[in-house]
C-alpha cells in the first residue's frame, strides 16, 4: 500500500515523470556473465479456491461458496488449516484491527455505520458431516480473545504429507463503509480480504524454522499480507448494471433472467483475490505489446548490466484494463503511460510479468482509503478531480502511485514475503524501485519535482523522512510491534537503505543482487536471511554486518565536520560520526591552489583526525561528497567552506539542500 493520502503531499509532487514519456537509458556497463537462472513459470501449488459469491449491492453484503482444496507439500503430518477471516476485522471496537488503529488509517477515519463482518455458516470436508463445531478464533499474535480474524479448524483426521483435503465452506459477509483497503463508498464496492482464506504452513527451515507449523496472524492496522500461491476461479454474481474488474482473466460471462450477471475470472499463480464493482467505471483496454514497447537499446542495457542474454531478458504482453471514475478521465493516458513503462523497467529488472492481465482501479474520491492497494494482478491507484486541470495536471501523485502498487506485483505478488513479519521486503524494496525507476528516468535531482526553475529528486523527498529519526527503530520486527515508527522503518528507511547499498556497491552490482532475488525467490516467499545471502553472494563479500547494522538495528548515521585548525602550514580536520551506523566514507579536501584530495575514514571510531603540512589554506572540506550514504541524517553538517571561495561546491549544495528541505518539509508535513 501507499503510506498515506495525504494531500498536501500529493500538492508537492508537481511534474514528476513529466519526462517519464522520453525512454532513457545508461550507457552499457561492462558485464561479467552471470549465472543463467530461468524464470520460474509456475508458483507451488497449494490453495486453490473455487468461489461462487453473490453481491447484494443494497444490502452491501456477499453469500458464497468456496471448495478449497488445500495440498500439504510438507514432509509433516498436519493436524488442523488455519484460516483468515479478515473482515472481522472491521466487526467492531474489540477487534485488534480497531485497537490498532483507533478507528483512523492513513488519514481517513471510519465511519462507525459501517461496520464490517464474515460468518462462516458451513464448513465441510467435501460430503462429509458439518466440521464448524470444531472451528476456533485464535488471536497468534496479541492474545486478543475478542478478535475474530484469525480460525483455526481441527479436522477429524490429519493431512498427511503429500495429502490433498477439500473442504466446502459457505459464508455470509457484510462489507464496512470504505475507510481503510476494502469496502463500499455508495455504489462502489472494492472487495478485498472477503473470503476464508487458508494460511501458510511453513516446513522446517522455511524463513529460518527450526519446526514445520501455521504462520496465521491477526488483521493489523498496519499489515494484512501473507498467503500461499495456487488457481482461483471466481464466479461473481452482481446486478447487470454494474462493470465488474477482478483479479486474473475473465473468462465468462453469463447474464440472467433476474437482471443479474455472473463473471467468471480465472488466476494462476497468484495468492490472493481481489474483485470490484461499480456502474459507474468507464473501461478503457490497452495492449502492452512488449515488442513495441522495450526498445532494442532498452534490451542491450539491461541485458549489459545484468550480465544476461537479451533473449533470457525478453518480455510478454499484457492486456492492461483501466477502470476509470468519469471525472477522472482526462488523468487516464498518465496512469497508462506510467503502468506501461513500469512494466518495462521492472520488467527488465525482476524478470517478466508473468500474467496476462493487469486491471487498475481508480477509486472515487468518497473512497479514497480504498486507493493505492496492491493485489495480484489487480491495484487501485488513485486521484483527485483538482489534477485534472492546470496547474495540478502537473502534479504527479497518480503515476507515482501506480508504479508503487505496479512494483508490489513483484515484491508482494510474486516474492510474496511475510508482510506482517518482514515489512520492508514488501513495501521498503517497492518504496526504493519505485524511486530508482523516477531517478533513472528523470534524474536523480529531478524525480520528485520540476517545477519553475526548482528541481527536487526522489532522494531528497526521501531524505526528508529522516527528520524522524528519533523514530528509529529495528526494521525488521512484526509490524504490530513497532512502538511508532512502522511507516518510516518499512517504506522510507529501507529504502534509503538500499539506496545507501547501491551507492556503496555501484549500480551494476545492485542491479544483479535484485535481479537474482527476485529470479531466484520468485514465488518463493524470502525472508531476510534470504536476501543477505543473495546479496552477499553476488556482491562477492559477505554484506551480513550492513545488513545487521542497518536492518537489524536502530543504528543511525550522522557525519560531520567538526573543527578545522590551522596555522603555519600545518591543517587538522576532525571529522565526528554521531549515531551508531557505521560506514567508510571518502572525505575531500581542497587546498588553495591544489587538487581535490580524498582520503577514506573506516568511519569506526567516533572520531577522527585528518592532518596536513601545506603552506596553502585550506579551501573547504567534505565528508561523503558523492553523497552515497543516504542515510546520513544530515547534509548540512558534511561540508565546510573555510575560504570565501563561493563557488565552493558544498557550499552550494548546502544551500541549495537547506532550501528545499524548507520548502519540502511545509508542503509535505
Ligand atoms: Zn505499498
Amino acid at each position: 500500500m501507499r503510506g498515506s493520502p495525504r494531500r498536501l503531499r500529493i500538492a508537492a509532487r508537481v511534474a514528476i515523470l513529466l519526462a517519464a514519456l522520453v525512454a532513457g537509458g545508461a550507457a552499457p556497463l561492462a558485464a561479467d556473465p552471470l549465472p543463467a537462472q530461468a524464470l520460474a513459470a509456475q508458483a507451488p501449488r497449494i490453495a486453490d479456491y473455487d468461489i461462487a459469491v453473490r453481491l447484494d449491492a443494497d444490502a452491501k453484503r456477499l453469500d458464497g461458496t468456496v471448495r478449497l482444496t488445500w495440498r500439504n507439500t510438507s514432509s509433516d503430518v498436519v493436524p488442523d488449516l488455519w484460516f483468515h477471516l479478515y473482515l472481522n476485522a472491521f466487526r467492531d471496537r474489540d477487534s485488534t484491527f480497531w485497537r490498532e488503529s483507533r478507528g483512523q488509517l492513513r488519514a481517513v477515519p471510519m465511519a462507525t455505520d459501517g461496520w464490517g463482518r464474515i460468518d462462516v455458516t458451513a464448513m465441510r470436508i467435501a460430503g462429509g458431516a458439518d466440521l464448524l463445531p470444531a472451528l476456533t478464533f485464535e488471536a497468534p499474535d496479541d492474545g486478543n480473545g475478542k478478535d475474530r480474524t484469525v480460525a483455526r479448524l481441527r479436522l477429524p483426521q490429519p493431512i498427511a504429507p503429500g495429502g490433498t483435503i477439500a473442504l466446502d465452506i459457505t459464508f455470509r459477509a457484510v462489507l464496512p463503509k470504505a475507510y481503510a483497503r476494502t469496502g463500499y463508498a455508495g455504489d462502489y464496492f472494492l472487495v478485498a480480504q472477503w473470503f476464508p482464506k487458508v494460511a501458510v504452513y511453513e516446513p522446517a527451515g522455511m524463513r529460518g524454522r527450526a519446526a514445520g507449523g501455521w504462520n496465521a496472524h491477526q488483521f493489523h492496522a498496519n499489515s494484512e499480507f501473507y498467503a500461499d500461491f495456487g488457481h482461483y476461479r471466481v464466479a461473481i454474481t452482481a446486478p447487470r448494471r454494474f462493470v465488474i474488474g477482478a483479479t486474473g482473466v475473465r473468462t465468462a460471462r453469463v447474464d440472467h433472467a433476474n437482471g443479474t450477471t455472473t463473471h467468471t475470472y480465472e488466476q494462476g499463480n497468484v495468492h490472493d483475490f481481489a474483485w470490484t464493482a461499480s456502474p459507474h467505471f468507464v473501461e478503457i483496454t490497452r495492449r502492452y505489446v512488449a515488442a513495441r514497447e522495450v526498445t532494442s537499446r532498452a534490451y542491450a542495457d539491461a541485458a549489459a548490466r545484468l550480465g544476461r542474454s537479451i533473449d533470457e531478458l525478453r518480455l510478454g504482453d499484457v492486456e492492461v484494463r483501466l477502470l476509470m471514475q468519469p471525472d477522472h478521465l482526462p488523468q487516464a493516458e498518465r496512469y497508462l503511460r506510467a503502468t506501461m513503462q513500469a512494466i518495462t523497467a521492472f520488467g527488465l529488472a525482476f524478470g517478466r510479468y508473468p500474467h496476462a492481465t493487469l486491471t487498475i482501479v481508480d477509486p472515487p474520491e468518497s473512497a479514497i482509503g480504498t486507493a493505492g492497494m496492491e493485489y495480484p494482478t489487480f491495484i487501485t491507484a488513485g486521484t483527485l478531480t483538482l489534477f485534472n486541470t492546470w496547474p495540478f495536471d502537473r502534479v504527479y501523485e497518480p503515476e507515482i502511485v501506480v508504479v508503487h502498487e505496479f512494483a508490489h506485483q513483484y515484491f508482494q505478488g510474486m516474492l510474496a514475503s511475510n508482510e506482517f513479519e518482514e515489512a520492508w521486503l514488501d513495501e521498503g524494496m517497492t518504496e526504493w524501485a519505485t524511486g530508482w525507476l523516477l531517478d533513472d528516468v528523470l534524474g536523480r535531482d529531478r524525480s520528485f519535482l520540476q517545477l519553475a526553475g526548482l528541481s527536487v529528486g526522489d532522494l531528497d523527498y526521501q531524505r526528508l523522512s529522516l527528520t524522524r529519526a528519533r523514530g528509529a527503530e529495528m526494521i525488521r520486527q512484526p509490524s504490530w510491534s513497532y512502538h511508532t515508527g512502522y511507516a518510516f522503518n518499512s517504506y522510507g528507511r529501507p529504502a534509503l537503505t538500499l539506496r545507501t547499498l547501491s551507492r556503496l556497491l555501484g549500480r551494476q552490482t545492485m542491479a544483479r543482487i535484485m535481479r537474482t532475488y527476485a529470479e531466484r525467490w520468485r514465488f518463493g516467499h524470502p525472508s531476510s536471511d534470504d536476501f543477505y545471502r543473495v546479496a552477499s553472494e553476488v556482491a562477492g563479500r559477505d554484506l551480513t554486518p550492513f545488513f545487521r547494522q542497518t536492518i537489524e538495528s536502530a543504528a543511525v548515521i550522522d557525519y560531520a565536520v567538526w573543527a578545522v585548525d590551522q596555522e603555519a602550514g600545518h591543517t587538522t580536520v576532525t571529522v565526528r560520526r554521531e549515531g551508531d551506523l557505521q560506514i567508510p566514507i571518502p572525505v575531500a579536501f581542497k587546498f588553495a591552489g591544489r587538487p581535490v584530495e580524498r582520503r577514506t575514514w573506516d568511519g569506526v571510531e567516533r572520531w577522527t583526525r585528518f592532518t596536513f603540512e601545506y603552506p596553502e589554506p585550506l579551501e573547504w572540506v567534505d565528508v561523503d561528497p558523492d553523497r552515497d550514504v543516504a542515510l546520513d541524517l544530515s547534509w548540512l553538517n558534511n561540508g565546510r567552506v573555510v575560504s570565501a571561495d563561493r563557488r565552493a561546491p558544498v557550499a552550494m549544495t548546502s544551500r541549495w539542500l537547506l532550501v528545499v528541505q524548507q520548502v519540502l518539509g511545509w508542503l509535505a508535513f
